[in-house]
Protein backbone atom coordinates (compact mmCIF):
# COMPACT_ATOMS: atom_id res chain seq x y z
CA UNK A 1 0.00 0.00 0.00
CA UNK A 2 1.33 3.37 -1.12
CA UNK A 3 1.14 5.54 2.07
CA UNK A 4 3.72 8.51 2.24
CA UNK A 5 4.30 9.69 5.71
CA UNK A 6 5.93 13.31 5.19
CA UNK A 7 5.82 15.72 2.15
CA UNK A 8 9.10 14.75 1.42
CA UNK A 9 8.16 11.11 1.30
CA UNK A 10 4.75 12.03 -0.80
CA UNK A 11 7.47 14.21 -3.21
CA UNK A 12 9.48 11.36 -3.81
CA UNK A 13 6.42 8.67 -4.12
CA UNK A 14 4.33 10.93 -6.14
CA UNK A 15 7.31 11.51 -9.04
CA UNK A 16 6.23 8.13 -10.13
CA UNK A 17 3.03 8.36 -12.03
CA UNK A 18 2.23 5.15 -11.62
CA UNK A 19 1.86 5.44 -7.82
CA UNK A 20 -0.49 8.32 -8.06
CA UNK A 21 -3.04 6.27 -9.95
CA UNK A 22 -2.34 3.49 -7.02
CA UNK A 23 -2.61 5.75 -4.78
CA UNK A 24 -6.14 7.42 -6.04
CA UNK A 25 -7.09 3.85 -6.62
CA UNK A 26 -7.00 2.66 -3.22
CA UNK A 27 -9.05 5.66 -1.45
CA UNK A 28 -11.28 6.25 -4.15
CA UNK A 29 -12.29 2.62 -5.85
CA UNK A 30 -11.01 0.26 -2.35
CA UNK A 31 -13.27 -2.42 -3.76
CA UNK A 32 -12.28 -2.20 -7.49
CA UNK A 33 -12.75 0.26 -10.50
CA UNK A 34 -16.01 1.33 -11.35
CA UNK A 35 -17.17 2.90 -14.60
CA UNK A 36 -18.21 6.64 -13.77
CA UNK A 37 -20.42 6.48 -16.79
CA UNK A 38 -22.14 3.02 -16.19
CA UNK A 39 -21.23 1.36 -13.12
CA UNK A 40 -19.39 -1.86 -14.63
CA UNK A 41 -16.84 -3.11 -12.49
CA UNK A 42 -14.71 -4.41 -15.07
CA UNK A 43 -13.20 -2.07 -17.07
CA UNK A 44 -9.76 -2.80 -18.03
CA UNK A 45 -6.60 -1.43 -17.31
CA UNK A 46 -4.64 0.57 -20.28
CA UNK A 47 -1.34 0.75 -19.13
CA UNK A 48 0.42 2.96 -21.65
CA UNK A 49 -2.37 5.73 -21.40
CA UNK A 50 -2.73 5.16 -17.58
CA UNK A 51 -6.32 4.67 -17.38
CA UNK A 52 -9.06 2.04 -17.69
CA UNK A 53 -11.23 1.26 -20.70
CA UNK A 54 -15.24 0.12 -20.31
CA UNK A 55 -16.34 -3.24 -21.63
CA UNK A 56 -19.54 -1.26 -22.66
CA UNK A 57 -19.82 1.01 -25.61
CA UNK A 58 -20.88 4.58 -24.35
CA UNK A 59 -19.35 7.85 -24.52
CA UNK A 60 -15.98 8.53 -22.26
CA UNK A 61 -15.27 4.69 -22.31
CA UNK A 62 -11.85 5.40 -21.14
CA UNK A 63 -11.29 6.63 -17.97
CA UNK A 64 -8.90 8.33 -16.29
CA UNK A 65 -8.43 8.36 -11.87
CA UNK A 66 -9.59 11.72 -12.19
CA UNK A 67 -12.88 11.44 -13.72
CA UNK A 68 -15.91 12.01 -11.69
CA UNK A 69 -13.49 14.05 -9.34
CA UNK A 70 -12.87 17.97 -8.75
CA UNK A 71 -10.12 17.15 -11.39
CA UNK A 72 -11.79 16.06 -13.74
CA UNK A 73 -10.83 18.01 -17.40
CA UNK A 74 -7.79 19.26 -15.74
CA UNK A 75 -4.55 19.12 -17.83
CA UNK A 76 -2.44 19.49 -14.41
CA UNK A 77 -1.14 16.03 -13.31
CA UNK A 78 -1.91 13.51 -10.80
CA UNK A 79 1.34 14.26 -8.91
CA UNK A 80 0.72 18.07 -9.07
CA UNK A 81 -2.80 17.64 -7.43
CA UNK A 82 -1.61 14.87 -4.87
CA UNK A 83 1.09 17.51 -3.33
CA UNK A 84 -1.39 20.32 -3.82
CA UNK A 85 -3.74 18.48 -1.85
CA UNK A 86 -1.06 17.56 0.81
CA UNK A 87 -0.20 21.21 1.33
CA UNK A 88 -4.01 22.35 1.64
CA UNK A 89 -4.64 19.67 4.19
CA UNK A 90 -1.37 20.23 6.33
CA UNK A 91 -0.64 23.89 6.44
CA UNK A 92 -1.99 24.83 9.60
CA UNK A 93 -2.00 28.35 8.07
CA UNK A 94 -3.40 27.78 4.80
CA UNK A 95 -1.91 28.37 0.89
CA UNK A 96 -1.76 30.97 -0.81
CA UNK A 97 -2.09 30.53 -4.55
CA UNK A 98 1.56 32.54 -5.06
CA UNK A 99 2.77 29.77 -2.31
CA UNK A 100 1.34 26.65 -4.56
CA UNK A 101 2.37 28.30 -8.09
CA UNK A 102 6.09 28.32 -6.74
CA UNK A 103 6.03 25.14 -4.84
CA UNK A 104 4.64 22.84 -7.14
CA UNK A 105 5.60 24.44 -10.75
CA UNK A 106 2.52 25.56 -12.26
CA UNK A 107 1.06 29.35 -12.93
CA UNK A 108 -0.52 31.73 -10.01
CA UNK A 109 -3.56 31.38 -12.35
CA UNK A 110 -3.41 27.45 -12.21
CA UNK A 111 -2.99 27.25 -8.44
CA UNK A 112 -5.36 29.71 -7.84
CA UNK A 113 -7.93 27.14 -9.50
CA UNK A 114 -6.63 23.95 -8.07
CA UNK A 115 -6.61 25.65 -4.59
CA UNK A 116 -10.36 26.45 -5.15
CA UNK A 117 -11.51 22.96 -6.72
CA UNK A 118 -9.95 21.04 -3.57
CA UNK A 119 -11.49 23.86 -1.48
CA UNK A 120 -14.95 22.85 -2.51
CA UNK A 121 -13.92 18.97 -1.82
CA UNK A 122 -12.52 19.53 1.61
CA UNK A 123 -15.67 22.07 2.48
CA UNK A 124 -18.70 19.94 2.37
CA UNK A 125 -20.91 20.24 5.75
CA UNK A 126 -22.08 16.69 6.03
CA UNK A 127 -26.18 15.70 6.30
CA UNK A 128 -25.79 14.43 9.66
CA UNK A 129 -26.43 16.73 12.48
CA UNK A 130 -24.31 18.07 15.05
CA UNK A 131 -25.17 18.26 19.30
CA UNK A 132 -26.87 14.62 18.96
CA UNK A 133 -24.98 13.03 21.35
CA UNK A 134 -26.26 14.04 24.88
CA UNK A 135 -26.88 17.30 23.40
CA UNK A 136 -23.78 18.86 22.36
CA UNK A 137 -23.31 21.48 24.29
CA UNK A 138 -23.10 23.63 21.15
CA UNK A 139 -21.66 26.82 20.67
CA UNK A 140 -23.04 29.22 18.03
CA UNK A 141 -21.98 32.31 16.81
CA UNK A 142 -21.71 34.62 14.16
CA UNK A 143 -18.76 36.91 13.07
CA UNK A 144 -18.17 39.49 10.28
CA UNK A 145 -15.69 38.80 7.86
CA UNK A 146 -13.87 42.21 6.21
CA UNK A 147 -11.17 43.45 4.07
CA UNK A 148 -9.41 43.21 7.55
CA UNK A 149 -10.68 40.81 9.42
CA UNK A 150 -8.65 41.56 12.66
CA UNK A 151 -10.85 45.15 12.75
CA UNK A 152 -14.05 42.89 12.73
CA UNK A 153 -16.06 41.77 15.93
CA UNK A 154 -19.57 40.48 16.07
CA UNK A 155 -20.45 43.02 18.85
CA UNK A 156 -23.73 44.22 19.03
CA UNK A 157 -23.49 47.28 17.01
CA UNK A 158 -22.05 45.14 13.56
CA UNK A 159 -24.60 42.87 13.87
CA UNK A 160 -27.44 46.12 14.04
CA UNK A 161 -25.30 47.47 11.26
CA UNK A 162 -26.09 43.90 9.46
CA UNK A 163 -29.13 43.37 10.81
CA UNK A 164 -30.45 46.24 9.08
CA UNK A 165 -28.77 45.47 5.74
CA UNK A 166 -25.91 48.13 5.77
CA UNK A 167 -22.26 47.65 4.75
CA UNK A 168 -22.52 43.86 3.29
CA UNK A 169 -20.01 42.73 4.89
CA UNK A 170 -19.64 39.08 5.06
CA UNK A 171 -21.08 37.25 7.97
CA UNK A 172 -20.13 34.03 8.67
CA UNK A 173 -21.90 31.75 11.75
CA UNK A 174 -20.33 29.31 13.36
CA UNK A 175 -21.41 26.38 15.85
CA UNK A 176 -19.19 24.28 17.36
CA UNK A 177 -20.22 20.44 18.93
CA UNK A 178 -18.00 20.60 21.71
CA UNK A 179 -18.57 17.06 22.29
CA UNK A 180 -17.51 15.58 19.13
CA UNK A 181 -15.32 18.30 18.61
CA UNK A 182 -16.45 19.42 15.40
CA UNK A 183 -16.92 22.74 14.17
CA UNK A 184 -19.63 23.85 11.18
CA UNK A 185 -19.54 26.89 9.38
CA UNK A 186 -21.55 29.00 6.51
CA UNK A 187 -22.03 32.17 5.43
CA UNK A 188 -25.47 33.65 6.30
CA UNK A 189 -26.87 36.73 4.33
CA UNK A 190 -27.97 38.85 7.60
CA UNK A 191 -28.39 38.37 11.29
CA UNK A 192 -32.01 38.13 11.64
CA UNK A 193 -33.85 35.69 14.26
CA UNK A 194 -35.42 33.76 11.54
CA UNK A 195 -31.61 33.38 9.52
CA UNK A 196 -29.79 32.24 12.48
CA UNK A 197 -32.43 29.89 13.60
CA UNK A 198 -33.18 28.15 10.37
CA UNK A 199 -29.59 27.10 10.29
CA UNK A 200 -29.69 26.29 14.08
CA UNK A 201 -32.60 23.76 13.37
CA UNK A 202 -30.78 22.51 10.17
CA UNK A 203 -28.06 21.08 11.71
CA UNK A 204 -28.22 21.24 15.43
CA UNK A 205 -30.30 18.27 16.58
CA UNK A 206 -33.26 19.10 18.85
CA UNK A 207 -32.61 18.69 22.21
CA UNK A 208 -29.53 19.67 22.15
CA UNK A 209 -28.04 22.17 24.80
CA UNK A 210 -27.04 25.52 22.73
CA UNK A 211 -24.65 28.57 24.25
CA UNK A 212 -24.73 31.85 22.26
CA UNK A 213 -24.51 35.77 23.27
CA UNK A 214 -27.16 37.84 24.37
CA UNK A 215 -28.26 38.92 21.03
CA UNK A 216 -31.95 38.38 19.96
CA UNK A 217 -31.91 36.79 16.80
CA UNK A 218 -31.08 33.70 19.66
CA UNK A 219 -33.75 34.72 22.06
CA UNK A 220 -36.92 31.75 20.68
CA UNK A 221 -34.52 29.04 20.82
CA UNK A 222 -35.93 27.77 23.60
CA UNK A 223 -39.12 27.22 22.30
CA UNK A 224 -37.75 25.64 19.56
CA UNK A 225 -36.69 22.57 21.85
CA UNK A 226 -33.64 23.67 22.66
CA UNK A 227 -31.64 24.23 25.50
CA UNK A 228 -30.39 27.86 25.53
CA UNK A 229 -28.10 29.65 27.72
CA UNK A 230 -26.94 32.74 27.01
CA UNK A 231 -23.52 34.83 28.14
CA UNK A 232 -23.66 38.41 28.36
CA UNK A 233 -20.56 40.05 26.78
CA UNK A 234 -20.99 42.97 28.40
CA UNK A 235 -20.25 41.75 31.31
CA UNK A 236 -18.99 38.27 31.75
CA UNK A 237 -16.92 36.22 29.08
CA UNK A 238 -17.31 32.98 31.12
CA UNK A 239 -20.53 31.72 33.40
CA UNK A 240 -18.92 27.96 34.39
CA UNK A 241 -19.69 25.97 31.68
CA UNK A 242 -21.64 28.64 29.32
CA UNK A 243 -19.40 30.05 27.26
CA UNK A 244 -18.46 30.60 23.67
CA UNK A 245 -14.93 30.00 23.46
CA UNK A 246 -14.19 27.32 21.47
CA UNK A 247 -16.25 29.20 18.82
CA UNK A 248 -14.54 32.24 19.07
CA UNK A 249 -10.98 30.24 19.28
CA UNK A 250 -12.20 29.09 15.53
CA UNK A 251 -12.92 32.50 14.63
CA UNK A 252 -9.56 33.72 15.35
CA UNK A 253 -7.93 30.95 13.66
CA UNK A 254 -10.63 31.75 10.33
CA UNK A 255 -9.37 35.43 10.42
CA UNK A 256 -5.55 34.24 11.28
CA UNK A 257 -5.67 32.39 7.89
CA UNK A 258 -7.98 35.22 6.10
CA UNK A 259 -5.07 37.93 7.04
CA UNK A 260 -2.03 36.07 6.46
CA UNK A 261 -2.09 33.89 3.80
CA UNK A 262 -5.39 34.97 1.28
CA UNK A 263 -4.75 38.47 0.64
CA UNK A 264 -8.14 39.53 -0.83
CA UNK A 265 -11.25 36.82 -0.16
CA UNK A 266 -14.12 38.02 -1.93
CA UNK A 267 -17.47 36.80 -0.40
CA UNK A 268 -18.14 35.06 -3.28
CA UNK A 269 -15.60 32.59 -2.31
CA UNK A 270 -15.90 32.61 1.54
CA UNK A 271 -17.73 29.68 1.67
CA UNK A 272 -14.62 27.44 0.26
CA UNK A 273 -12.29 28.85 2.40
CA UNK A 274 -14.74 28.47 4.95
CA UNK A 275 -15.08 24.72 4.37
CA UNK A 276 -10.81 24.35 4.28
CA UNK A 277 -10.54 25.99 7.71
CA UNK A 278 -13.57 23.27 8.91
CA UNK A 279 -11.96 20.39 7.37
CA UNK A 280 -8.58 21.29 9.05
CA UNK A 281 -9.71 21.88 12.03
CA UNK A 282 -12.40 19.01 12.37
CA UNK A 283 -9.28 16.75 11.24
CA UNK A 284 -7.01 18.15 13.81
CA UNK A 285 -4.74 15.92 16.03
CA UNK A 286 -5.95 15.46 19.30
CA UNK A 287 -5.43 13.45 22.10
CA UNK A 288 -7.80 11.18 21.54
CA UNK A 289 -7.41 11.42 18.28
CA UNK A 290 -3.74 11.60 16.93
CA UNK A 291 -4.21 12.39 13.38
CA UNK A 292 -0.92 13.05 11.18
CA UNK A 293 -0.40 14.66 8.09
CA UNK A 294 -0.53 11.14 6.16
CA UNK A 295 -4.13 10.66 7.55
CA UNK A 296 -5.40 14.25 7.44
CA UNK A 297 -4.09 13.91 3.80
CA UNK A 298 -5.70 10.37 2.90
CA UNK A 299 -9.25 12.22 4.06
CA UNK A 300 -8.87 14.89 2.03
CA UNK A 301 -8.15 12.89 -1.47
CA UNK A 302 -10.95 10.46 -0.19
CA UNK A 303 -13.42 13.62 0.02
CA UNK A 304 -12.61 14.83 -3.58
CA UNK A 305 -14.40 12.05 -5.44
CA UNK A 306 -17.42 12.83 -6.87
CA UNK A 307 -17.31 16.62 -6.57
CA UNK A 308 -16.65 19.06 -9.98
CA UNK A 309 -16.20 23.04 -10.10
CA UNK A 310 -16.33 24.43 -13.58
CA UNK A 311 -14.21 27.65 -14.51
CA UNK A 312 -17.72 29.22 -15.20
CA UNK A 313 -19.33 27.62 -11.38
CA UNK A 314 -16.07 29.69 -10.00
CA UNK A 315 -15.90 32.77 -11.27
CA UNK A 316 -19.31 33.39 -12.19
CA UNK A 317 -18.48 33.77 -16.12
CA UNK A 318 -18.04 31.06 -19.09
CA UNK A 319 -14.30 30.40 -19.85
CA UNK A 320 -13.78 32.80 -23.00
CA UNK A 321 -11.48 29.82 -25.10
CA UNK A 322 -10.07 26.75 -24.32
CA UNK A 323 -6.64 28.23 -23.77
CA UNK A 324 -7.84 29.02 -20.27
CA UNK A 325 -8.38 25.39 -19.26
CA UNK A 326 -6.77 24.92 -16.15
ZN1 LIG B 1 -18.99 2.09 -18.58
Amino acid sequence: MIDPKTLQEAILTFANPDNCVAYMLERRWPNGVVCPTCGRTDAAWVAKRRVWQCKSRHAKRSFSAKVGTVMEDSPVGLDKWLLAMWMVANCKNGVSSWEMHRAIGVTQKTAWFLLHRIRLALGNIPASKIGTNEGGPVEVDETAVGPDPYKMHSDRRTKQRAAYGQKPKAIVMGMLDRDSRQVRAQMIPNVKRETLQNAILEQIEKGATVYTDGWTGYDQLAAQEYIHATVNHANEYVRGQIHTQGIENFWSLLKRTLRGTYVAVEPFHLDRYLGEQCFRFNNRATKENPLNDADRFAIAVTQIVGKRLTYAELTGKEANSTAEAF
